[in-house]
């Protein structure tokens, strides 16, 4: 159930996630957390002893007051990196399609992605912020969305009077970030895949015209000479990036330079049965990153780098099963804690947004996701989906 901007809403000694042994009592007033305290004065039931945890029955006739006993409460979770606007993994596929239908289909991707529990989500490109405004209203589909619009690849590495002309269409179009595709993905040749797209010169001015206009920037880049050019020019965020070196993580930590893995996409694109069913060529070239992806994990964790959720998930296969992102990035070594911080409060710092989201705090939007159970103790994530008895999204939020 997807509540939007409750005027009042109450939980009576409920958990919140990655907080052990004690309880709240939380009031959301027009769409923000009024009071959150500590239950101290009184005996709590435990989860299953009589009456006390709510049923989704008995969710979804909510009333104003309602017990938050055996229920778990946890911001609502951030994911840095989709393409909700795509439909097909390769674009030409996306062009035969009528834009009836292709609105059809991004509509369901937003709503997919909230029933995940993600009511914020940065676009990593392709979703101009007029479309996302659109689906929002048409569809009432609370998704907070930031987006980046048209990426920068190899087809724009045609001089600074170019970059400023694209740029300034992106700034227009409402975008809050810039995306640079500064080396080739899956589409490249392994040999070739860390060689820049851009020059230095010219990566270096579409992060300072980002800057002087008020934009944040995301680098898609695997690795290499990309990631240096990133840590001098002070970019928001590093994407993939699974051939980071040590050194690399050590130095983008020290710039306060974030990473956002997006580890299960690649190992979903390995799987030629999977649900990309990719050609062979392609799906090798996904295998080797998965085998190199646990190792930059581990360097950024180490080095202290921010590390943000993100998934790129990009096709309707795909939009709803976000949280298979935190198996990925806990096989690769990041706690329960740790890994949930990533789509909370790293997420919401990584957005500049640490003081409206990413916390069940006083004063903060009530973004917040309620589970029927601790999902720290779940076997799975997709256990973790089924026990999400409800998804609070704030009223207000134009965050770009
Ligand atoms: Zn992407």
């Amino acid at each position: 159930m997807i509540v939007q901007a409750p005027e009042k809403k109450d939980f009576q000694g409920i958990h919140i996630v990655g907080i052990l042994d004690k309880r709240f009592d939380i009031s959301i007033r027009d769409g923000k957390f009024q009071a959150v305290k500590e239950v101290t004065d009184r005996p709590v039931k435990e989860a299953g002893e009589g009456d006390g945890a709510v049923t989704l029955s008995e969710a979804s006739e909510w009333n104003e007051a309602e017990t938050g006993e055996g229920l778990w409460m946890s911001p609502g979770l951030i994911d840095l990196h989709t393409h909700l606007a795509w439909t097909d993994f390769d674009h030409a596929d996306q062009l035969k399609r009528e834009p009836q239908e292709i609105e059809a289909m991004q509509a369901q991707a937003f709503e997919a992605t909230l029933r995940a529990g993600i009511t914020t989500a940065r676009d990593a490109g392709g979703l101009a912020q007029p479309t996302a405004d659109h689906i929002l209203r048409h569809y009432g589909l609370p998704l907070r969305v930031i987006t980046s619009n048209g990426m920068f690849g190899a087809s724009d590495a045609r001089g600074i009077e170019h970059l400023k002309v694209r740029m300034n269409e992106v700034f227009a179009s409402g975008a809050g970030w810039i995306k640079i595709m500064a080396t080739g993905g899956l589409g490249a040749p392994t040999e070739k895949v860390l060689e820049p797209n851009f020059s230095e010169q010219e990566f270096a001015f579409i992060v300072k015209y980002a800057h002087d206009h008020g934009k944040k920037v995301l680098v898609h880049s695997w690795g290499g000479v990309t990631i240096d050019w990133s840590i001098q020019a002070g970019v928001a965020s590093v994407e993939h990036g699974m051939f980071l070196t040590a050194d690399q993580a050590g130095r983008m930590a020290a710039a306060g330079v974030a990473y956002v893995p997006t580890a299960s996409i690649y190992r979903i694109a390995a799987d030629p049965k999977g649900v990309l069913a990719l050609p062979p060529l392609i799906s090798d070239r996904a295998a080797r990153a998965a085998e190199a992806h646990p190792r930059a994990v581990e360097y950024a964790r180490r080095e202290g780098v921010l590390i943000g959720f993100g998934t790129d998930y990009a096709t309707p296969a795909l939009h709803g099963s976000n949280l298979m992102e935190l198996d990925t990035l806990r096989e690769y070594g990041l706690s329960w804690e740790e890994a949930w911080q990533s789509a909370t409060s790293n997420a919401a710092r990584i957005l500049d947004a640490e003081r409206q989201l990413g916390a069940v705090a006083e004063g903060l939007l009530a973004d917040a996701v309620v589970f029927r159970q601790d999902p720290f103790q779940a076997e799975s994530t997709r256990h973790i989906q089924d026990n999400i008895a409800m998804v609070i999204t704030a009223r207000e939020g134009s965050l770009v």
